[in-house]
């Protein structure tokens, strides 16, 4: 074996003992545990607040979207633009920040978009 690959080897190791370490210790002192996650939440609360800030505009962004795309009137006979067999009957907004930019689908192409099937 060579001499770095040795050494790669060894710090594998040691990581492993290290991991397995913190997960006895976790577990026998549970309380402790959780207060060093809190610890460390509290020291870095940046991203969280960041990421509710970012939700609230992207929630705003949405809810305007919608407002402004009920007022588009989907054509007579529109047929949804994904499968082209069915009856568009909602709106669908690829992007929040383009309220005015949506498409039209039917009812089952709608939920796949949202929910992936
Ligand atoms: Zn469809
Ligand atoms: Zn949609």
């Amino acid at each position: 074996m060579e001499k770095k690959d040795r050494k790669k080897k060894w710090r594998e190791n040691h990581r492993e003992e290290e991991r397995i370490r913190t997960k006895k210790w976790r577990k026998k002192f549970p309380e402790k545990a959780r207060e060093n996650v809190k610890k460390s939440i509290l020291k870095n609360p940046e991203p969280s607040r960041k990421a509710k800030r970012n939700w609230n505009k992207n929630n705003k962004n949405k809810k305007h979207a919608e407002y402004l795309a009920s007022k588009i009137q989907i054509p007579k006979g529109e047929m949804c633009e994904l499968c082209k067999t069915s009856l568009a009957k909602e709106r669908h907004h690829p992007n929040y920040n383009n309220p005015l930019e949506v498409m039209f689908l039917c009812v089952k192409c709608h939920k796949g978009v949202h929910f992936g099937n």
